[in-house]
C-alpha cells in the first residue's frame, strides 16, 4: 500500500460558500441575522409566494466585487443572474437564483505556502453571487422534518478554486487564508460553527504522468479539521479502489466525522441537469469602471499590509507577525490592546503563546475569545507595574476565559496581588533560610542550583505572589553574608 501510495498525486479543488454580512437578504428586505425563532425573518419574496418579485440588494454586488478585488480577480462589467433548477423541500421556488456563465469575478488567485514553506499561487476560477436555501430541522424522536426559511435568500458568494491544491495541508492553509481575507475586508463574519463559511471539497488522485482522475465531492464541510481528515481519507480510499482495479465514480459524498469515513449521497448532477437559464425577473448587472475603481479605494487594509507594519514599525519577527495576522479578530485585539497598554511586544507574546494555546485546546476560533482587548491590556499593565507576577498573570488569563471580567477585579477578589513589600519578603526569606540550612551550605559549596530551590520554596510559601526579582536579589544578599 505504502509503495503504491507514493506513485499517486493528490488533486484538490474547493468550492467555498461564504454568507455575506449584509443587513438584509439578497432579493428582499428581511434581516439576515442568525439564530432567530424559525420562520420569523421571512416575507412573500423569500418564501416564493406567487407574483412576488426579487430586487437585487446593491450591497451584495459591492461585497462580492470587494471579495474579487481582494483575491486578484478580474471584475466583470457585464454580469447577470441565472436560475439553477432543482427540487428540495428547503428551496420553496424550486430553483436557486445564482450565476452561471457570467459570474461577477473571474481568474484571480490567493497566495499560500506549499508544504515546504515556499509561496504558491492557488488560482481562483470564479466568484459568483447566489441565494442561500432554507434549513430542514429533523426531529429524531418524532421523525418529523420542519422547514425554517429564515436562511432562504441570505446572500452567498461562491468562490471556486482551480484544482491547484496538492495536499490536505495546502487545502487547510487555503481555507484559512480565504477566511482571513473575507474577514479583513469585512464582507462575511465567516463563523464556521454557524455555517457562514462552508466548503465543497473535491478530491481526486492520479499517477503523475497520467491525466487527472475522476473527482468525488464532499458537500458542506464547516470545520478545518474535518476537511483535512476527509481529504486524507478520500485519498487513501481512492488509491485503494484504483489499486484493486476498481473505478472512481463522480459522486457526492458525505463525510462522517464520528465514523471517520465518507458515505455515498447521490450521483453527481452535471450542469445540464440544472437546466440553467437567465433569470427573467432581474435586470443584467452592469458595472462602470468608476464603480470598480471606487470599490478598490474602499478596500480595507489586507493582512499582508498589517504584517509588514508589525515587522517594520513594531519590530516583531516575521513568525510573530504571521500568526497575529492569521485572523482579523486576533490582529484587531493585538492592535487595540497594544495601543492601550503601549506594550505591543508583551501583548504579542500573550496572544501567540498562552492565548493561542488555550484557543487550540478549547477548539475555539479567535473571534470567540470571550474577553476584550481592554481586558488583555489591563492584564499586561498589571504585570508591567508589578502588581502581579507573570505566573499569576497566567492564572488571570484562565479566569478571563472562564468568566470574563476586569483583571483588576479578578486579582483583588482572589487576593493575588504581588508581594513587593521589602519587609514582608524579608520575613519569608528568613523563614525559608531557617528551614533549609542544607541549601545554604550547598550554595556556599558552589552549588548555584540551591538558590533556585530556595526561591521556589519562597514562591510556594507565598502561593506565587512574591515578586520574583526581589526574592532573587534579597536571597543572594543574605547568602553572601
Ligand atoms: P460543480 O459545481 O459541478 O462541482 P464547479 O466547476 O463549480 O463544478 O466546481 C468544480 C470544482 O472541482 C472546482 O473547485 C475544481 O477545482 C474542482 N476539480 C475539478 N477537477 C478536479 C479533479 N480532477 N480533482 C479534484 N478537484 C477537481
Ligand atoms: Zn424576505
Ligand atoms: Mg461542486
Amino acid at each position: 500500500m505504502k509503495m503504491a501510495n507514493e506513485d499517486y498525486e493528490l488533486i484538490v479543488g474547493l468550492e467555498v460558500h461564504a454568507e455575506l454580512s449584509t443587513k438584509t437578504k439578497i432579493f428582499c428586505s428581511c434581516p439576515t441575522e442568525f439564530g432567530a425563532e424559525p420562520n420569523t425573518h421571512i416575507c412573500p419574496i423569500c418564501t416564493a409566494m406567487p407574483g412576488a418579485l426579487p430586487v437585487l440588494n446593491e450591497k451584495v454586488v459591492e461585497y462580492a466585487v470587494k471579495a474579487g478585488l481582494a483575491t486578484n480577480c478580474t471584475i466583470s462589467q457585464d454580469s447577470k443572474n441565472d436560475r439553477k433548477n432543482y427540487f428540495y423541500p428547503d428551496l420553496p421556488k424550486s430553483y436557486q437564483i445564482s450565476q452561471f456563465d457570467k459570474p461577477l469575478c473571474e481568474h484571480g488567485y490567493i497566495e499560500i505556502e506549499d508544504d515546504f514553506g515556499n509561496p504558491k499561487k492557488i488560482r481562483i476560477l470564479r466568484i459568483h453571487i447566489e441565494e442561500d436555501a432554507g434549513k430542514l430541522n429533523h426531529n429524531e424522536f418524532t421523525g418529523e422534518s420542519l422547514v425554517d426559511l429564515n436562511r432562504s435568500g441570505v446572500p452567498l458568494i461562491e468562490i471556486v478554486s482551480e484544482p491547484d491544491l496538492r495536499s490536505s495541508g495546502e487545502a487547510d492553509r487555503y481555507m484559512k487564508k480565504l477566511k482571513s481575507i473575507l474577514q479583513y475586508i469585512d464582507v462575511s463574519d465567516c463563523k464556521m460553527q454557524e455555517g457562514s463559511l462552508r466548503a465543497d471539497v473535491n478530491v481526486s488522485v492520479h499517477k503523475k504522468d497520467e491525466p487527472f482522475g475522476t473527482r468525488t465531492e464532499m458537500k458542506n464541510m464547516n470545520s478545518f479539521k474535518s476537511i483535512q481528515r476527509a481529504i486524507e481519507y478520500e485519498r487513501e480510499r481512492q488509491i485503494y479502489e484504483l489499486e484493486h482495479g476498481n473505478k472512481i465514480y463522480q459522486e457526492s459524498l458525505r463525510w462522517d466525522d464520528v465514523d471517520g469515513r465518507t458515505y455515498q449521497m447521490r450521483n453527481k448532477e452535471d450542469a445540464q441537469d440544472y437546466r440553467y437559464f437567465p433569470e427573467p425577473d432581474l435586470v443584467a448587472i452592469k458595472l462602470s469602471e468608476e464603480y470598480i475603481e471606487k470599490m478598490k479605494q474602499e478596500l480595507p487594509e489586507l493582512p499582508e499590509k498589517r504584517k509588514e507594519k508589525y515587522m517594520k514599525e513594531l519590530g516583531l519577527s516575521e513568525k510573530d507577525a504571521n500568526s497575529l495576522t492569521s485572523s482579523k479578530a486576533f490582529s484587531d485585539i493585538f492592535e487595540k490592546a497594544g495601543e492601550i497598554c503601549k506594550n505591543y511586544k508583551s501583548v504579542c507574546n500573550w496572544l501567540n503563546s498562552d492565548i493561542a494555546r488555550i484557543l487550540n485546546e478549547k477548539e475555539l476560533e479567535a473571534e470567540q475569545i470571550p474577553f476584550s482587548a481592554e481586558d488583555l491590556a489591563e492584564l499586561v499593565s498589571l504585570i508591567d507595574s508589578g502588581v502581579i507576577s507573570s505566573s499569576i498573570g497566567k492564572k488571570v488569563l484562565d479566569e478571563l476565559f472562564e468568566n470574563p471580567r476586569s483583571p483588576k477585579k479578578i486579582v483583588e477578589e482572589k487576593g493575588w496581588i504581588q508581594i513587593s513589600d521589602e519587609n514582608a519578603i524579608k520575613e519569608v526569606i528568613t523563614k525559608i533560610l531557617e528551614a533549609n540550612p542544607q541549601s545554604i551550605a550547598d550554595y556556599k559549596a558552589g552549588k548555584d542550583r540551591a538558590l533556585g530551590f530556595l526561591v521556589g520554596q519562597a514562591m510556594k510559601e507565598t502561593k506565587g505572589k512574591a515578586n520574583p526579582k526581589m526574592l532573587n536579589e534579597m536571597f543572594l544578599e543574605e547568602l553572601k553574608k
